[in-house]
C-alpha cells in the first residue's frame, strides 16, 4: 500500500480532523486504560493525516499506538466514518516498513502454512443437514464444542461439519492483505460447495469475516437456538447475571436481543451494564492486543468486570470463545484487588444445563 490507498479515505480523515468532535474518545477501552488521545480513533485519524501529507513517517511509536487498538468498533458506532478501514490501512502501511509485532507475524504465517490458527486436537467432522462452521478457537476446544453440538441437536438442529480452514480474520484486520488473499483461496478450496449454502457459525469474529470479506450467507447459531427455544421448555436457572455483548456479535452482526431472550427463557434475572448493546465495551481480547500487549488486554478486561460490579452483579454471561476466557482472566486478576470474584459463564453451558438431555 502507498498513500494512494489511504487517499481513498481522505474525505473521512479530513472530516474527522476538521470536526474533532471527540465522541469516540472517552469510552474507547484503550483510552480508559492509557489516558492518551493518540490511542483513540481521533488520534489515529490525525496520524493518518500526517502520513497522507508526508508530515509523519512510520515509526516505533506509531506501531505502539496502532497495535494497541482492539478493533472493537466502539468508535465506529459513535462516528459516521470508516474508522476500522482506516486503521487497517495504517497497519498495512507499517507492515510495508517492516514494523509489525513478531507474535502477529508468527500467527499469520501459521495460518498460511498450516491452514489453522490453533492446533486441532480432535476431528470434529460429522454428517448432518445444516452446515456448521466451527472456527479455529472452537476447533481447538473439542470438549466445549461437543457440548454446543449437543445443545444444537437438542434444539432439533442436525449440524453438518466438514473440513474447514481458518477464516483469516487476524491477517485481514491487522493489515496482512496478501496473506489474507491466500487464506481466502485456501478456505474456498477446502469448504467447497458448503460455501453456497446458509452456514451456521459459532464464533462471532469468524461470522463477521465470512459475511463481510467472503460474502457468505452466515447465521450465528445462537440466533437459530433462540428461534427454537420456546418449544423446548428449558429448566429455570436460579441466577442473577449481566450479559456482555461480544463486539462482533453485537455491534457488527446486530445480534443483541437473542442472547437476552434466551437468558430470560432460562429464568435468569438479567441486569444490564451501563455499556450495553451497540455501545458495549470490548473484553480486551480483540485486535491481537492479547498477543502484542497482554498486560494492556488484561487492564481492559478488568474494566469490563468493574462495569458488572458497578451494577452489583457477580456473574457475567457471554457467548464468544474470545470474550469468555479473556473476561475470566480479567475477573481473576481483579479479584486480587477488590476481593470479589465475578464469575464468567458461557451461554452454551447454561443452555446445556437447562435443556432436557437428548
Ligand atoms: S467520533 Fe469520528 S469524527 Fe468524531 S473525533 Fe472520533 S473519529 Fe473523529
Ligand atoms: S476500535 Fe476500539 S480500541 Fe480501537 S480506537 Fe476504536 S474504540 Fe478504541
Amino acid at each position: 500500500m502507498d498513500t494512494q490507498t489511504l487517499e481513498r479515505y481522505a474525505e473521512d480523515i479530513y472530516t474527522c480532523n476538521r470536526t474533532r468532535c471527540g465522541f469516540c474518545v472517552a469510552e474507547c477501552p484503550i483510552f480508559r486504560v492509557k489516558g492518551f488521545e493518540a490511542y483513540t480513533s481521533r488520534g489515529k485519524m490525525m496520524i493518518a493525516r500526517g502520513l497522507l501529507e508526508g508530515l509523519l513517517e512510520p515509526s516505533d511509536e506509531m506501531q505502539d499506538v496502532l497495535e494497541a487498538c482492539l478493533f472493537c468498533g466502539y468508535c465506529q458506532a459513535r462516528c459516521a466514518l470508516s474508522n476500522l478501514e482506516v486503521f487497517t490501512l495504517l497497519r498495512q502501511r507499517l507492515l510495508e516498513e517492516g514494523l509489525s509485532a513478531p507474535q502477529l507475524e508468527e500467527k499469520v504465517a501459521k495460518i498460511v502454512q498450516d491452514r489453522v490458527l490453533f492446533d486441532r486436537p480432535a476431528d470434529l467432522r460429522r454428517e448432518g443437514t445444516v452446515p456448521l462452521y466451527l472456527g479455529c478457537l472452537y476447533q481447538s476446544k473439542p470438549v466445549e464444542t461437543r457440548t454446543i453440538i449437543s445443545v444444537l441437536e437438542r434444539c432439533g438442529i442436525d449440524p453438518l461439519i466438514v473440513e474447514e480452514t481458518c477464516c483469516g480474520y487476524l491477517a485481514e484486520a491487522t493489515g496482512f492483505g496478501e496473506e489474507f488473499e491466500r487464506i481466502q483461496h485456501t478456505f474456498r478450496e477446502a469448504y467447497g460447495e458448503q460455501a453456497d449454502k446458509e452456514i451456521l457459525t459459532l464464533c462471532p469474529t469468524c461470522t463477521v469475516t465470512l459475511r463481510d470479506k467472503y460474502g457468505l450467507n452466515v447465521k450465528h447459531a445462537i440466533v437459530a437456538v433462540a428461534e427454537k427455544l420456546a418449544e423446548l421448555g428449558p429448566r429455570q436457572l436460579d441466577m442473577r447475571a449481566t450479559y456482555h455483548d461480544p463486539c462482533h456479535l453485537g455491534r457488527m452482526l446486530g445480534v443483541f436481543e437473542e442472547p437476552r431472550q434466551i437468558l430470560r427463557a432460562l429464568g435468569v434475572d438479567l441486569v444490564e451494564m451501563e455499556h450495553n448493546r451497540m455501545f458495549s465495551t470490548c473484553c480486551g481480547g480483540g485486535g491481537g492486543v492479547m498477543d502484542t500487549d497482554p498486560a494492556l488486554a488484561m487492564e481492559v478486561a478488568k474494566n469490563r468486570i468493574r462495569d458488572a460490579l458497578e451494577m452489583g452483579v457477580e456473574t457475567i454471561v457471554t457467548v464468544c470463545p474470545t470474550c469468555e476466557p479473556t473476561l475470566l482472566r480479567g475477573a481473576s486478576r481483579l479479584a486480587n484487588e477488590v476481593d470479589v470474584f465475578v464469575d464468567v459463564r458461557g451461554l452454551w453451558d447454561l443452555l446445556d444445563e437447562a435443556l432436557p438431555p437428548g
